[in-house]
C-alpha cells in the first residue's frame, strides 16, 4: 500500500493561547506540525507534549517573526525536513495598548513589526514553496477590531486592518497557483493576551458579545482547521469573523 504524504502545518506563535489550540486541532498521525514563538520558551514544551499525546508530532523553535534571516532559516529547516508546506497560519501577535496621544513610537513600531511585517516575511518565503507545489493554504489572524476600530489600540487595529488588505491582495496574487489565503477575525477570546485586561475593559467587551460569553482558543482553531480543509477549497480572500456576534 502507498504511504500517505503527511501534511506540513506551520503555526507562528504556537506556544500558547490560540496558536497552541490550532496546533492541537491539526495534531495527528497525518500531519507534521512546526511552530515558533518568541521570546519565551516556557510554554513550547507543553504544546509539543499535548500534540504528541494526540499521536502527532510537533517541533517548536524560538524564532522572532520580525527577523528576515531567522524566519528564512526556520522555513529552510522545515523544507529540508519535510520537502513541503501545506498550511501556514500567521498567528503570532502582540498588543501594546494606549491612547493615541500617549502612544510611544516604539510601541507603534513593535506592534506593526510583529503583527504585520512578520506576516509579510513569513508569507513571502512560504508563497515561493507553495507556488512550486501549486497548492497550499495561508490563514492570517486578524481581529474584529481591525474592522470596527477600538479606542486605545491604534497600533494594534492598524496592524489587524492592514492584515485584511494584505490577505485580499495575496489571495489574488496566489489564486492562479491554487493557493487560498484567508483571514480569521476573532472577537474576545480567553488567552494570556486578554487576561491582562482591566475588569472594566473586560466587562465592556463582554457586553458587546451577542452570544453573551467570551470565546475559547478552540473556537478559533476549529475555523482554522476548516479553512485548511478540502471543504473550504473554494474560499479565498475572505475575512471570517469568529466573535460570538460581537460584529455582524
Ligand atoms: P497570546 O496568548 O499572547 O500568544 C501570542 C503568541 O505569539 C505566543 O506564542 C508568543 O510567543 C508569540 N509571539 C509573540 N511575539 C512574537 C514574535 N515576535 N515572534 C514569534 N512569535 C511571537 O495571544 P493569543 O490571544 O493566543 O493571540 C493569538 C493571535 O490572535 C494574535 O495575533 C492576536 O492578535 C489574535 N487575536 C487574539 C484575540 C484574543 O481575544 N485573544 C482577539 C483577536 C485576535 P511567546 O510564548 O514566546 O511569548
Amino acid at each position: 500500500m502507498q504511504e500517505q504524504v503527511k501534511r506540513t502545518i506551520v503555526v507562528t506563535g504556537g506556544s500558547r493561547g490560540i496558536g497552541r489550540a490550532i496546533c492541537l486541532s491539526f495534531a495527528g498521525p497525518d500531519t507534521e506540525i512546526y511552530f515558533n514563538y518568541f521570546p519565551e520558551d516556557l510554554e513550547a514544551a507543553e504544546t509539543i507534549k499535548l500534540v504528541e499525546a494526540q499521536g502527532g508530532t510537533a517541533k517548536g523553535y524560538c524564532v522572532n517573526v520580525i527577523s528576515e534571516s531567522d524566519v528564512n532559516a526556520f522555513f529552510d529547516t522545515i523544507i529540508e525536513e519535510t520537502g513541503r508546506i501545506d498550511v501556514l497560519i500567521n498567528n503570532a501577535g502582540i498588543t501594546r495598548d494606549g491612547l493615541l496621544v500617549r502612544m510611544k513610537e516604539q510601541d507603534w513600531d513593535m506592534v506593526l513589526n510583529i503583527n504585520l511585517k512578520g506576516v509579510f516575511l513569513c508569507t513571502k518565503v512560504v508563497a515561493k514553496t507553495m507556488m512550486k507545489q501549486r497548492s497550499g493554504t495561508i490563514i492570517n489572524m486578524s481581529s474584529v477590531v481591525g474592522v470596527t476600530g477600538n479606542g486605545g489600540q491604534a497600533n494594534y487595529v492598524a496592524s489587524k486592518a492592514g492584515l485584511i488588505g494584505f490577505t485580499k491582495t495575496v489571495a489574488k496574487e496566489l489564486a492562479p497557483r491554487g493557493i487560498t489565503v484567508n483571514a480569521i477575525a476573532p472577537g474576545f477570546i480567553e488567552s494570556d493576551m486578554t487576561a491582562v485586561l482591566p475588569e472594566k475593559a473586560r466587562e465592556a467587551m463582554l457586553s458587546q458579545i451577542a452570544l453573551g460569553r467570551p470565546g475559547q482558543p478552540e473556537d478559533i482553531a476549529g475555523v482554522a482547521k476548516f479553512l485548511a480543509s478540502e471543504a473550504a477549497a473554494y474560499i479565498t480572500g475572505q475575512v471570517i469573523h469568529v466573535s460570538g456576534g460581537m460584529y455582524m
